[in-house]
């Protein structure tokens, strides 16, 4: 046996401290908002059968194609540890018979797993927050769900992303679009990225939203889906966008955003920091922190009735990134106890402080006379002191005390 202590798995983080506030304040901001949106929690499985990924997201996906965890049970059936939230709940909306509740709006949050290489903000296990509103065909369905993201961003303090908004039209729409597509680059295929040849015939619209050189310009004049879309694509996407307005959602057009996956229909969008922003600093070049669209076709391609959709996840570390590392909330009170005689007092106070709701810890291990320097570096609003004094004194309190104050007061008094 190796005595060597054991690495963490490639891509993997062990997020602690200040960055563990971080993340936890993302999450308790997300189920506060998805509350106020009354969308209701769904805790999902962490795996899957792998058909349901690769038929909900497409073989020709990245994810699919080279990111997916894969592996083969010791019953022989090949399992997927999940890239993604929404098709594993597309998939739990068919096996419940949750058609019942429709429109249900959903949220969930945990790890997700893709064989990507690592970099700033790109995990192998990484995390999102996600939501989802199923068997929704209303385009105020999309806005309520944007709406939703724009609060979410703005209540962790980041003002300085911008909800980036395309249509990639309904089914008809998007084919006219992709053959067009097909036929444009097709013309210039030897010039393009290795990536962008091989997408060519089968994904076509994700060349528009690539960064390699080779591919850029031949990206501003390819055809826009504009002049592909049908009288009722084109309705549902105006409806979209007076409801963003009416809801005070700012957004700009964004004609190239096609999203990765093929299950994209009607709004496609994504949460990108402004140029030149501070957002924009902390996140480098991996710009996305929410992304989404309506995915009508999806429930079809897992075997279910046609059932309109539509949901969008972040990234958690993306966003605590953005909010920043936030410190860890200081003690209402550190209890100390110099005189090993007072320990049950202080056990007593302790416990009542914390059943009012305050928060303390007590330090009551080590060599008495240096557990009140010890006690001191602890964060804290009181310090309270367990002592012997030669005037009998038997506590002492320093610090501002805070809301706690009285109930110590009240413990000096009465013990109780
Ligand atoms: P990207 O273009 O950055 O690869 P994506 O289109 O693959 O993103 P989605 O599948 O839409 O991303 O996931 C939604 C969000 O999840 C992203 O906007 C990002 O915030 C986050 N995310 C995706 N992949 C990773 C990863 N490997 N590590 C950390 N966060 C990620
Ligand atoms: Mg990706």
């Amino acid at each position: 046996m190796s005595k060597k202590t054991p690495q963490a798995i490639r891509g993997t983080q062990d997020i602690f401290g200040s960055d563990a506030e971080a993340f936890a304040f993302v999450v308790e901001t997300f189920e506060r908002v998805r509350r106020l949106y009354r969308f209701r929690r769904v805790e999902m499985p962490v795996f899957e059968k792998t058909e349901v990924f690769a038929r909900s997201l497409g073989e020709t996906t990245d994810v699919v194609s080279k990111e997916m965890y894969s592996f083969d049970d010791r019953g022989g059936e090949s399992l997927t540890l999940r890239p993604e939230f929404t098709a594993g709940i597309a998939r739990a909306f068919l096996t419940n018979g949750w058609q019942q509740y429709a429109p249900l709006k959903v949220a969930t949050h945990g790890p997700l797993f893709r064989y990507e290489r690592p970099q700033k903000g790109r995990y192998r296990q990484f995390h999102q927050i996600d939501a989802e509103v199923i068997g929704a065909g209303e385009p105020q369905a999309d806005v309520e769900l944007l709406a939703m993201a724009d609060q979410l961003l703005k209540e962790l303090g980041i003002a300085d992303v911008t909800l980036h908004l395309n249509t990639l039209g309904d089914v008809e729409s998007r084919d006219a679009w992709r053959a067009a597509l097909i036929d444009y680059f097709r013309a210039v295929k030897d010039q393009l990225s290795k990536d962008s040849q091989d997408r060519l015939e089968k994904n076509p619209l994700r060349i528009l939203d690539s960064k390699d050189p080779r591919d850029k310009p031949f990206l501003a004049d390819a055809l826009k889906i504009d002049a592909f879309l049908s009288d009722e694509a084109r309705a549902f996407f105006a409806a979209v966008t007076s409801g963003l307005d009416a809801a005070g959602v700012k957004w700009v057009r964004a004609e190239s955003l096609v999203r990765g996956l093929d299950y994209y229909r009607h709004t496609a969008f994504e949460f990108i920091p402004d140029e030149g922003s501070a957002s924009a600093a902390a996140l480098g070049s991996q710009s996305t922190v929410l992304g989404g669209g309506r995915y009508d076709g999806l429930m079809e391609s897992l075997g279910g009735a046609a059932t309109p959709a539509v949901g969008w996840a972040a990234g958690i570390e993306r966003l605590a990134m953005l909010v920043g590392a936030r410190e860890e909330a200081k003690a209402d009170a550190v209890i100390v106890v110099e005189n090993d005689e007072r320990l049950d007092d202080a056990i007593s106070l302790l416990g009542k402080l914390r059943s009012c709701g305050f928060s303390a810890e007590m330090i009551a291990s080590g060599s008495p006379r240096k557990r009140f320097d010890k006690a001191k570096k602890i964060p804290a609003h009181a310090l309270v002191s367990f002592v012997v004094t030669d005037e009998g004194s038997p506590m002492r309190i320093m610090g501002d005390g805070g809301e706690c104050h009285t109930a110590v007061e009240s413990f000096i008094l009465t013990g109780r």
